[in-house]
């Protein structure tokens, strides 16, 4: 775990939305015992989603962040906000019926629209985009693509643009996909401005946050306690939004939360501005682009035209060797225009997949509320989720009762074997996208 740690801050230390923000100066750490209504463990998207639907609903909240606001994955990610779940709609339907289904695909599209609320409503200045293009680089992940489009169509109503063959070209300057869909619901933003952004609404609303001040322990009862180093928060409830982080810093925290979810890491390489007419040709739309593969390819351009290219994975805590090479030559092989140019940033952090990657939130006893599994497609979720967590609070459960309602498997193998054995899993999946 201190591994995870390790790695998981080397790998912001060349993050392009760093270089491109101007961060507040730090906030204090917490020196002192408070009470609230609420504490939050986390300010990533989810902590602070929470904490600002919290305050608008007249709680007190505290926030407790181990780092910095969004150092963790909300501040580094692909900035895809994206409709839908990373296990697709076959959990929900499977466990939880068409209609709690149907409830969840709504709640997936209202994810995305609280996004525009949220930076109309605070202002929030985060480049933001929409225009999504998912893309097919295979015979077989054409047809996987079709089948899946067509059955949101049928089954929820939800639309995209079909094109396949040369027509693809018309969406993408690349010739290494046989088939897309387009949708303009999803899209793209900067995550760190977006994140910063939030802390500031949260901030305005009354919200106490306080940076380097990881929890360290969580006592349960009636009321809970958090401590951290220096000082604790007694709370009516707590809201757990740690992420892959939250076994690292407070191992006792939520000991039984751990082997849920597992840390995979993912990562990007931002490459030197490119000539406007270059980043047109490469992609006409400016939608933000993901393939259908198990290991993903998901890119997309910045405000200042850098060609943002995330990928690969890892499955233990190291970083890959190599990294800024083999990104840019996965880069290469699907635009071999950009072969050669420079690669200014190379970043990335670990996503928390739960083993059905289909979110996992719940309860903890009846006052302790945790946010995990988001699997890779938590930039809008996370919203979404702080909001059902604040309704819950309120006593208005139903609809987060819709994804606690789901079940979710330990990873085999316990904390300790849980890597080795989901590798010899993903091996086979692997394998497959080349086929
Ligand atoms: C490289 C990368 C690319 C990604 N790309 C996309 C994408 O394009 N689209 C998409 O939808 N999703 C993407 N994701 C996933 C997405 O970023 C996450 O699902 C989302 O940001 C999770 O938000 P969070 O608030 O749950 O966690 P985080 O943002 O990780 O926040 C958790 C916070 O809790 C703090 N913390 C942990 N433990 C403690 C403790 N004990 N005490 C106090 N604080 C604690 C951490 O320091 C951290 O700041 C990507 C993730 C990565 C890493």
């Amino acid at each position: 775990m201190a591994s995870l740690l390790q790695s998981d801050t080397q790998l912001n230390r060349n993050s392009y939305y760093e270089a491109s923000v101007v961060r507040p100066a730090p906030l204090a750490p917490l020196q002192t015992d408070l009470s609230a209504d609420v504490v939050v463990v986390g300010a990533g998207f989810a902590g602070l989603s929470a904490a600002i639907e919290l305050a608008q609903r007249g709680y007190r909240v505290v926030v407790l962040e181990a780092d910095r606001v969004c150092s963790g994955a909300s501040g580094r990610n692909g900035g895809q906000t994206i409709v839908g779940f990373a296990s697709g709609q076959g959990p929900f339907e499977q466990q939880l019926g068409a209609v709690r289904a149907r409830q969840a695909w709504d709640m997936s599209l209202e994810a995305i629209d609280l996004i525009d609320q949220r930076i109309a409503q605070f202002e929030i200045d985060c480049d933001r985009v929409h225009g999504y293009l998912y893309v097919a680089d295979s015979a077989r992940k054409a047809r996987a693509l079709e089948s899946e489009m067509q059955s949101l169509q049928r089954n929820y109503g939800f639309a995209t643009e079909w094109a396949q063959g040369a027509a693809v070209q018309n969406h993408i300057g690349s010739t290494r996909y046989q088939a897309c869909a387009y949708e303009k619901h999803s899209g793209h933003l900067h995550p760190l401005k977006y994140g910063l952004g939030l802390a500031r609404a949260a901030g305005s609303l009354g919200v106490q946050i306080f940076e380097c001040s990881a929890v360290t322990g969580l006592e349960r009862g009636a009321t809970v306690t958090a401590r951290t180093a220096q000082g604790q928060v007694c709370a009516r409830y707590a809201v757990l939004a740690g992420n892959c982080t939250l076994p690292v810093f407070g191992p006792l925290v939520a000991p039984e939360l751990s082997t849920r979810a597992m840390p995979v890491g993912t990562y990007i390489i931002g490459t030197r501005a490119l000539a406007p007419d270059v980043a047109a040709a490469l992609l006409p739309r400016n939608a933000a682009v993901c393939d259908n593969n198990f290991i993903l390819d998901y890119f997309r351009q910045s405000a200042d035209l850098r060609m943002l290219f995330g990928g690969r994975v890892s499955y233990t805590t190291r970083t890959p060797a190599d990294l800024k090479q083999t990104m840019a030559q996965r880069m290469a092989a699907v635009f071999p225009a950009l072969q050669g140019v420079p690669v200014d940033y190379v970043w990335g952090g670990f996503v928390d997949i739960s083993m059905n990657r289909a979110p996992d939130f719940g309860r903890l006893g009846s006052n302790v509320y945790y946010l995990q599994g988001f699997s890779g497609h938590g930039v809008a979720l996370t919203g979404l989720a702080g909001q059902l967590v604040a309704q819950a609070v309120a006593g208005e459960a139903e609809r987060f009762d819709v994804f606690s309602a789901l079940k979710h498997r330990n990873f085999p193998g316990g904390a300790l074997l849980r890597t080795p054995t989901l590798v010899l899993g993903t091996l086979y999946h692997r394998l497959r996208d080349h086929f």
